[in-house]
């Protein structure tokens, strides 16, 4: 049977935590937003504010919209409280196979048996995370894509045993939330990052090698291929270590050399440059300026 459902909880308020406990909360759903760091729930309601007033200033909704939002919200640090009542949840937690599947060990045995559990996972194995609940037919992959208010897309990922009703129930909630969800099959990397990834990792082989320079890059792509963002740009925004991450994934899930990771790459997240959440990656983002600045490792 699909289901109705109104109580959400989003296991992870980092950069994609806080984009869909906004979307689902301006919805009318309620939210119990969890993450292990009390820092990281402060940010993530204070970014959620910041984004209300910015579709407050656009005159895409009320100040009253921005209130019974924000009204919908509530935080946890505890995984077993945030989730005891919920209907949905959404796991959106760091992208590591090791704490997805104890995340779900743990919220399998603290939810209701009825609640369906989705993973925002860019690429791991939907199967997997399953197979460590007593549930896997009401896992699912609900993969938003960033900036989750503003993105349309919602990649919904069919796990081996996922039941007929679930993928229904979570397509018909995307269309609630104004998104368009697109059905997909359990492969690594589903299709998104499948063909994302290769492409955001070529081009940081191409700085590596010398080939162009950041600006240069971002440019053939942007003007070349109308792609709004460049490639290096895009992968600052997701985070290098979840670009990283990713193709490790690909890497193993494939048994193909062909996506490991530049080693420009895993040397930038070694050394914490992780993009916009670390203030430096290709570019830099804490100088104040308006216009997109190389970061100074890349100028010549
Ligand atoms: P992030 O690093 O910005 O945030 C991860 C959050 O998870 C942090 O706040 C961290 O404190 C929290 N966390 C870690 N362990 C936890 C636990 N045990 N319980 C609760 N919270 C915990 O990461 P992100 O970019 O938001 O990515 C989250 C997920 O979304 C990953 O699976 C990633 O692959 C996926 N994703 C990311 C993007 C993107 O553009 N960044 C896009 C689509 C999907």
């Amino acid at each position: 049977m699909v289901q109705t459902i109104q109580t959400i909880a989003v296991i992870g308020a980092g950069t994609m935590g806080n984009g869909i406990a906004h979307v689902f909360a301006q919805n009318g759903f309620k939210v119990d937003l969890i993450d292990v760091s009390q820092q990281q729930l402060d940010k993530a309601l204070a970014t959620i504010s910041k984004n209300l007033d910015s579709q407050l200033s656009k005159g895409t909704i009320t100040e009253e919209a921005k209130l019974s939002c924000l009204q919908n919200i509530i935080t946890n640090t505890s995984l077993a409280a945030g989730v005891k009542n919920a209907q949905l949840i959404v796991e959106t937690a760091t992208e590591n196979v090791d704490l997805k599947l104890k995340i779900f060990k743990e919220i399998d045995e603290a939810a209701p048996a009825d609640c369906i559990l989705a993973t925002n996972t860019s690429s791991i194995s939907i199967t997997k995370i399953a197979a460590v609940t007593k549930r896997p037919s009401q896992v699912i992959g609900m993969h938003f894509m960033n900036p989750v208010p503003v993105m349309k897309l919602v990649e919904v990922i069919n796990g081996y045993a996922t039941a007929k009703e679930v993928t229904q129930t979570i397509i018909d909630l995307c269309k609630k939330l104004g998104k368009v969800p697109c059905e997909v099959n359990d492969y690594p990397g589903f299709i998104a990052n499948r063909i994302l990834m290769p492409m955001i990792n070529e081009a940081i082989y191409s700085l590596y090698e010398g080939v162009a320079g950041v600006e240069e890059i971002d440019t053939v792509m942007k003007l070349g291929m109308a792609h709004p963002m460049g490639p290096l740009q895009l992968a600052d925004f997701i985070g290098l270590d979840v670009c990283h991450s990713i193709l490790k994934v690909l890497q193993d899930g494939f048994g193909n050399p062909k996506y490991a990771p530049c080693p420009l790459l895993s040397n930038m997240v070694a050394a914490g440059f992780l993009g916009v959440k670390s203030g430096e990656g290709f570019y830099k983002y804490d100088t104040g300026s308006k216009d997109l600045v190389v970061s100074e490792r890349f100028r010549s």
